[in-house]
């Protein structure tokens, strides 16, 4: 699977080249503050400023942030694409380790083979990062859609406290004015709702059953998992309602989170 590009927070496409500014054209007023901010150590938002990045066809985003008593320019990226990438690196050798995993265990009945715990960790630590970057580019998208002012309420009027389900499928769809469950998705809807069950299960793990500890369903149904489903599924919701946020990057590369062996 190829990596997915991060993408800037916000961005504004430009019709001209950045070269064609016209520093005679800048007002005094601007030129004294720019200078008053170059050699200060107060951040732009402080004078109620965002800082802008000017690229070829772009402009992007940044923030400033002091460094060594040197301020530095940094660009602003989408945490959703942040944990979407995260996602999809820690899927990276995952299907290695799922079958490293079941064929080096020990079967009923066979005594002798040593139960390696790290076995277990090399499938289920990027496993579960995966499962719980993959719902949270999910939620923070849905948080981001819906106003901070946004009353929850059910059709009786009662005030609801919102699950993620809910504000995908019910909030998102009425702030946009299109409904991806809808328009054709129904399949991804399933992957959807068990990514959020299966995230909800690990957060929440309790050794709470009465035979033993309630750890083992959860371990199985991550052993079952789609990952491959889940990702389109999220892909493909969030794409639906903001085009093309989340894209492969057409290098092709393939990069990963793995374990390696400090030297
Ligand atoms: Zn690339």
């Amino acid at each position: 699977m190829s990596h997915v590009r991060l993408k800037p927070s916000k961005e504004f496409k430009i019709d001209f080249h950045p070269s064609e500014l016209d520093s005679s054209n800048v007002p005094e007023e601007s030129k004294k503050y720019s200078q008053e901010y170059l050699s200060s150590n107060k951040l732009a938002e402080h004078e109620n400023f965002d800082i802008m990045i000017m690229l070829e066809s772009k402009v992007i985003y940044g923030y400033d942030y002091i460094y060594q008593n040197k301020k530095l320019i940094l660009p602003e990226v989408d945490p959703i694409t942040i944990f979407f990438s995260n996602a999809v690196m820690s899927y990276g050798r995952l299907q290695h380790y799922k079958i490293k995993l079941l064929e080096e265990s020990s079967k009923a009945g066979e005594t002798g083979k040593n139960l390696d715990l790290n076995l277990s960790g090399d499938f289920f630590q990027p496993a579960i990062n995966c499962i719980i970057n993959l719902q949270a580019s999910l939620e923070s998208f849905a948080n981001r859609v819906i106003p901070e002012d946004y009353l929850f309420i059910d059709k009786t009027g009662n005030k609801i406290f919102p699950t993620v389900s809910y504000k995908l499928y019910n909030v998102v769809p009425k702030i946009k004015l299109i409904d991806f469950k809808q328009a054709k998705n129904k399949k991804h809807n399933k992957s959807i709702d068990k990514l959020i069950q299966l995230r909800n299960d690990i957060i929440h793990l309790k050794p709470a059953e009465k035979t033993n500890t309630g750890y083992k369903g959860t371990y199985r149904e991550i052993l079952d998992f789609d990952f491959i489903r889940a990702f389109n599924a999220v892909q493909s919701y969030i794409n639906f309602y903001q085009e093309n946020l989340v894209s492969e990057c057409p290098c092709g590369n393939d990069y990963f989170f793995d374990k390696f062996k400090s030297e």
